[in-house]
């Protein structure tokens, strides 16, 4: 198995030729430090971790998996030292508030790190994030007390964080949901209830796991705005802030037997009169994780791109070693039996498929995060606002369109490896395995395509996708007397428009017929993301172009960038039709089948 390899030059392409980085963080005061070497140093140390210390424990981990006894969870062997090097190099508290001891880092470094160590270890890498984003809760909504007593130690790793929000009888619909807390006499609380799927509601990795929680209050409203959160600590703080010895009454029933990521351990958690905190105001808990989810979604896309760059990488290292049948053209090794099957154009197109997906996916999670950074640093409100709004269109977008792209960059993968992909040995039927849990939690991507064509779509009147048409006419605009770039403009903006028009049909018709916006909602979702694919290769291409001018440039490299871009144009994007002639059948088709009739 091909040994992965942080994809640092790409990284650096698309932080310094395409996004100038520097240039953004130098603009808002809060990020004004973090400069090209610092940004280049941090994110060259996170290749090293992902390379020397996630990837060697991936398969192991795999085969190891969790095991479960007595309310004990063990993680795989390495994983416990792998977390406390990790924790000590101080990557839990990267993006941290600094005020409790976290780094205040942007997003856009942080995206590309997680990315890295999902690829190299999808498993380790979910308790890792999952304690990122708990943190980014507390920090944006909990108390000052509470804040001062769990962020420290959270942001040193040495405590870890989760989410509890599904019930076995309450996923999406999470309104639904049963587990109660009855308020004490001494300010907190008593939760009642059973959360299942749990990413790391139990392990040996932390001392402490601090566990976010959503339940109901006595007199809540029902449904989703009856819901409120709580942070409950597996083991309870004394007065000074330190572990007390006492265990919570919370406790782990058992871990889920899986598909994939076979080393995070996915708990059932019980809560019997568990002592919790409410975190922000009572009823707003679904809000409150509202927060949260934008970054949580955006991991799970660079989960499904990190898991597509790592298969890329054994795929394409195979097709130049394997040799079977001739070029068709002739024989490219007459003095061998056979060439390798690189030379095979159906083998390109599968090589070619994914790494053009993977650097659009790269690309569209940098734009998100750097969305996410200026909503976060930005001194004037009105452009955090705009950027608000950005992020609220993108991210359901970047979470099913990349986590679909990496599901099916695995398969890929796996196929050009033919039988020896199926085996265990090279590695892809576990990215196979590993990548498939993305499409479906933080929010499965059929209800993601939902909340982009109804809430961010139909429900504004196309008000947020203007703000991203906007942005896309910037950049034609920038680019009017660029000679190289007209024969792709020309395409993105024939798909920008079609984008529109399929929005504004959509838009009309859910007037009519309310079904006409879930039946249109997965083929909007994937013409919004080929059309954003579309974007970031524009930007892609931009940037390749102007590099290619410079004498220090490294002309091998540029030119295959330009050749996948044009790749993606000529095979990938003329999808579009396709999917604006699926939107505008309507929904007849779908909704006219009585329920026997399945
Ligand atoms: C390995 C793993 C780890 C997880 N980690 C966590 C965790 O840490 N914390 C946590 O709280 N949860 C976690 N989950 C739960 C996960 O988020 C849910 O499984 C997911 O949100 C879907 O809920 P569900 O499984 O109940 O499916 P359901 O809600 O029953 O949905 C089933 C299908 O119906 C579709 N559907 C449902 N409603 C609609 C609708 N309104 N419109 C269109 N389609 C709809 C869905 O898209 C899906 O395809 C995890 C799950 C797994 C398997």
């Amino acid at each position: 198995m091909a040994a992965y390899r942080a994809p640092l030059k790409d990284i650096q392409f698309l932080l310094n030729n395409v996004f100038a980085v520097e240039r953004l963080f130098a603009s808002m005061p809060d990020t004004a430090e973090v400069t090209d070497d610092l940004i280049s140093a941090i994110v060259e140390e996170a290749g090293k971790i992902a390379e020397g210390l996630l990837s060697p424990i991936n398969q192991s981990g795999d085969r190891e998996g969790c095991h479960f006894s007595d309310g004990v969870v063990t993680t795989p062997k390495g994983f416990k030292e792998a977390y406390t090097a990790y924790a000590q190099g101080g990557w839990a508290g990267l993006t941290g508030d600094v005020n409790y001891g976290g780094q205040g880092m942007p997003k856009m470094l942080s995206a590309l790190i997680e990315e890295m160590a999902f690829a190299a270890n999808s498993s380790f890498a979910l308790y890792t994030i999952l304690n990122t984003g708990a943190t980014l809760t507390l920090s944006q909504h909990g108390s000052e007390e509470l804040k001062q007593r769990y962020l420290p130690k959270m942001y040193a790793g040495t405590w870890s964080g989760t989410m509890c929000l599904t019930e076995p009888h309450a996923g999406t619909d999470l309104g639904m949901i049963k587990t109660k807390a009855a308020p004490n006499n001494e300010g907190s609380y008593q939760l009642s209830g059973t959360k299942i799927f749990i990413t790391a509601g139990e392990h040996d990795l932390t001392e402490n796991i601090i566990h976010f929680v959503l339940a109901k209050l006595p007199d809540a409203p029902a449904g989703a705005r009856g819901i409120s959160l709580f942070l409950v600590p597996k083991f309870l703080l004394d007065e000074s802030g330190d572990l007390s010895g006492e265990r919570n009454k919370v406790s782990c029933g058992s871990i889920e037997h899986k598909m994939g990521i076979k080393a995070s351990a996915t708990c059932v958690m019980n809560f019997d009169s568990a002592i919790g905190y409410l975190v922000g105001e009572p009823n707003q808990g679904l809000s409150h994780m509202f927060t949260m989810m934008n970054y949580e979604r955006l991991s799970m896309g660079l989960q499904g791109n990190g898991l597509a760059d790592s298969s890329y990488q054994i795929a394409s290292a195979y097709a130049k070693e394997r040799v079977q049948g001739r070029a068709a053209s002739g024989a490219l090794q007459p003095d061998q039996n056979a060439d390798p099957i690189l030379v095979h154009p159906d083998v390109r197109r599968m090589l070619l498929t994914i790494r053009a997906n993977v650097l659009a996916g790269r690309a569209l999670s940098l734009y998100a995060a750097s969305q996410l950074d200026i909503s976060r640093f930005h001194p004037d409100e009105s452009i955090r606002f705009r950027a608000q709004q950005l992020v609220a269109l993108l991210i359901p977008v970047q979470k099913a369109y990349c986590t679909d792209r990496g599901f099916e960059a695995c398969v890929l993968g796996q196929q050009v490896l033919g039988g020896h992909g199926y085996v265990a040995e090279w590695g892809l039927e576990q990215n196979v395995r590993d990548a498939r849990i993305a499409q479906i939690y933080e929010g499965a991507n059929g209800v993601q395509a939902l909340d982009l064509i109804g809430r961010k779509t139909v429900r504004c009147g196309g008000e947020l996708l203007k703000i991203l048409l906007s942005e896309m006419d910037e950049f034609l605009v920038s680019q009017e007397g660029v000679e190289s770039m007209q024969p792709y403009l020309s395409v993105f903006n024939r798909c920008r428009q079609r984008l529109l028009e399929s929005t504004e049909t959509v838009i009309a018709r859910a007037a009519e017929n309310p079904d006409e916006i879930g039946a249109a909602s997965y083929a909007y979702m994937e013409l919004m993301g080929l059309t954003l694919y579309c974007f970031m290769w524009q930007r892609i291409l931009t940037a390749a172009f102007a590099e290619q001018t410079l004498a220090s440039s490294d002309s091998g490299y540029t030119d295959g960038l330009i050749k996948t871009g044009q790749f993606f144009m000529d095979r990938l994007l003329p999808r579009a039709e396709s999917l604006v002639a699926e939107i505008a059948s309507g929904a007849d088709s779908m909704m006219s089948m009585k329920a026997e009739q399945f």
